[in-house]
């Protein structure tokens, strides 16, 4: 039988009074979590949620989320994970879009949801008041058995183009993906304090944080903001072993003034994916906090992992590593053909992680895998001789000044190199003549400064000449993605730049 909330009462079964999830004082054992979440199937099904129905959940980093989440699949419905920021249309799209029948939204935010709901229930989740409206429900039986190729979430992302899609993660999937590889990768286990900073409905945080960490009998400790000052004061406190962040999590963390004041040695393993880990970012960290960052990389129909800098193989700075296990990973020019080592090309998956579809979206899903399982991720990527790979950038965030392909990733990667960067977001600037022109946006180290034409000068002379900006300008922030993911199209190039 298959369910992936057997992760959670398997490892109920072994530690029932194990701690399962935490926030701050609130810590639930791995028994009062897989009851609650039997309580919530029982709920469900007085809702006349059967299996295969689709229920969402726009919740941030509580512990009720894994109740609910654990709740649903133990029913053999789907999961819609929604960001709790979400505003009505949005939420309108997305129940519509997957046809949820009930959506548990965090309370604060259930009256934009119920404006966006055209039909469905709406059950608002304040902890207090939902686990007493739970504990009167009597706990579901054994959870329903699911073929392991059964949908278990729907998680919407605009993948390579257009609106969001919903990307069809199955059971088994998601745990050979992370329950097992956390295990035989990360060597999670029960003596494990995993960080829950990366947000819970999104393919990171939920698959390589909560399933990793439930399905192995570690505790996770959540926090709902990042915050780098928070993230060090939990992982003291909490004597984390295992850090799971986006680059600007560890750049942040690296940033925080008085970092040495707190003891982080707990920290065994760092993993970060989502985006590019720049090498100055990677190094300072590990230099700072004694700790290694094994980088990893996927997407969310990949349900996430696809490639990792594996424990115990030789790690390459800058790379992806090699694929997992279970995973194949090739690069391919624009006719599907291999590339040669060495040689840019697109990274195709193929694997039992590659999502089922697009939910009811047989187009788009035919133009993302093709009739051999491979799936297209838009990601630019060469491979060198050992097979690891190197991304490259993003297909579409290419730039192309006056004929010649600049990839923004290599031009931030220099602007790490100055000391005062903090962050830096390479952009095209349209230009009538040129096509584009290269612009970068960089916040700065506090404490630090720098001016533009210092840093305009410092990648001038380590850059061909096509690629250095013509134009930098000092930001206070970067604009970023729920998980933290720097969005380079969000960008505001200021008024009156040269172009
Ligand atoms: P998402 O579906 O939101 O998880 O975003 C997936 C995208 O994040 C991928 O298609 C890549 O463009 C990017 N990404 C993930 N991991 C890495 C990495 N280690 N290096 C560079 N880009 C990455």
């Amino acid at each position: 039988m298959t369910n992936l909330s057997l992760n959670l009462s398997e490892s109920a079964a072994m530690y029932p009074d194990h701690p399962a999830i935490r926030l701050d004082d609130d810590v639930l054992s791995y028994a009062a979590l897989d009851d609650a979440a039997a309580r919530v199937t029982t709920l469900l099904q007085e809702y006349g949620v059967r299996p295969g129905s689709r229920v969402g959940l726009m919740l941030p980093n509580i512990p009720e989320f894994a109740m609910i989440f654990y709740g649903i699949l133990r029913a053999g419905a789907v999961a819609v994970p929604m960001n709790p920021l979400l505003k009505r249309r949005e939420v309108g799209y997305y129940l519509g879009d997957s046809g949820a029948e009930v959506l548990f939204a965090w309370h604060e935010v259930a009256a934009e949801a119920a404006a966006g709901m055209s039909g469905g229930r709406l059950v608002p989740v304040a902890p207090v008041e939902f686990r007493a409206f739970v504990a009167g429900r009597h706990p579901s039986a054994e959870p329903l058995s699911r073929d392991g190729d059964d949908t278990a979430v729907i998680l919407y992302t605009s993948g390579t183009t257009g609106r969001p899609k919903g990307a069809e993660l199955t059971h088994s999937g998601l745990n050979a993906n992370q329950a097992v590889t956390a295990r035989t990768l990360l060597l999670i286990g029960p003596d494990d304090i995993v960080m829950g900073c990366l947000p819970l409905f999104h393919v990171f945080g939920l698959t390589c944080g909560l399933n990793a960490a439930i399905a192995n009998g570690a505790t996770l400790t959540l926090i709902p903001r990042f915050s780098p000052a928070k993230a060090l004061e939990v992982i003291q406190r909490d004597r984390v072993t295992v850090f799971e962040g986006v680059p600007t999590m560890y750049a942040a963390m690296l940033g925080v003034p008085d970092r040495e004041q707190y003891d982080v040695h707990t920290l065994r393993t760092c993993v970060s994916g989502g985006a590019a880990l720049p090498v100055e970012v990677l190094r300072g960290f590990e230099d700072a906090f004694g700790c290694i960052i094994l980088e990893g990389y996927g997407l969310s129909e990949s349900s996430p992992v696809a490639s990792f800098n594996h424990p115990n193989a030789v790690r390459k700075p800058g790379s992806i590593g090699t694929p997992i296990e279970g995973v194949r990973m090739r690069v391919v020019d624009e006719d599907r053909r291999l590339v040669q080592p060495g040689e840019i090309g697109e990274i195709q998956i193929g694997g039992h992680n590659v999502m089922k579809s697009y939910w009811n979206k047989p187009a788009e899903t035919a133009a993302t895998i093709d009739a051999d399982g491979w799936l297209s991720t838009g990601d630019m990527a060469r491979q060198d001789e050992d097979g690891y790979f190197y991304i490259v950038d993003r297909k579409k965030d290419l730039l192309i000044r006056g004929g010649y392909n600049v990839y923004p990733r290599e031009v931030e990667e220099v602007l790490y190199e100055h000391p005062a960067v903090a962050e830096a977001a390479v952009v095209g600037i349209p230009h009538p003549s040129l096509g584009e022109e290269i612009g970068a946006a960089v916040a700065l180290k506090e404490g630090t400064t720098a001016t533009p034409e210092e840093l305009r000068d410092f990648v001038k002379g380590r850059i061909a000449a096509y690629k250095y900006p013509r134009a930098v300008w000092i930001v206070d922030e970067l604009p970023k993605g729920p998980t933290g993911k720097i969005q380079r199209r969000e960008v505001v190039v200021p008024q009156g730049t040269p172009r």
